[in-house]
Order: structure tokens, then sequence, then C-alpha cells
């Protein structure tokens, strides 16, 4: 195996918040965003709310809970 081409530069996971996954490289490790290619209007040419198939809502209510 080659090593110290990237020491860096590594292969990460992007999580969105629409709940697309997305692997690149990067020197950061797990990241999250709140969109991505998959749900940007500027990528997908139109506006559009996040719809994640209830996956928001669910969070939410799971947070909701936390917090009572
Ligand atoms: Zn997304």
């Amino acid at each position: 195996m080659k090593q110290g081409i990237h020491p860096n530069y590594q292969q990460t996971t992007i999580k969105c918040a629409c709940g697309e996954v997305l692997e690149t490289g990067s020197t950061r490790q797990n990241i999250t965003v709140e969109t991505c290619s998959k749900c940007h209007p500027f990528y997908t040419g139109k506006q559009k709310l996040v719809d994640t198939g209830g996956r928001v809502e669910k969070f939410r209510k799971k947070f909701n809970l936390e917090n009572k």
C-alpha cells in the first residue's frame, strides 16, 4: 500500500439533511451539510423544500422527546 501521498486528504462521508450520504475526499471527517447536490435548488434547478420522506419530522419528534 502506498502511503503519504495525500497525508491530510482522505475518504470521508458527508451526510446531508435530506438523507443523502456522499462519499468524497476531504481533510475533514464526518461532515454534515444542510444541502447537497441532490437537493440544493442550484443543482435541481427548482425551488424545492427538503423532502426527506419524513426523516426530518421523525428526527424532530425524537429531538422533542429527548428534550422532555
Ligand atoms: Zn441533500
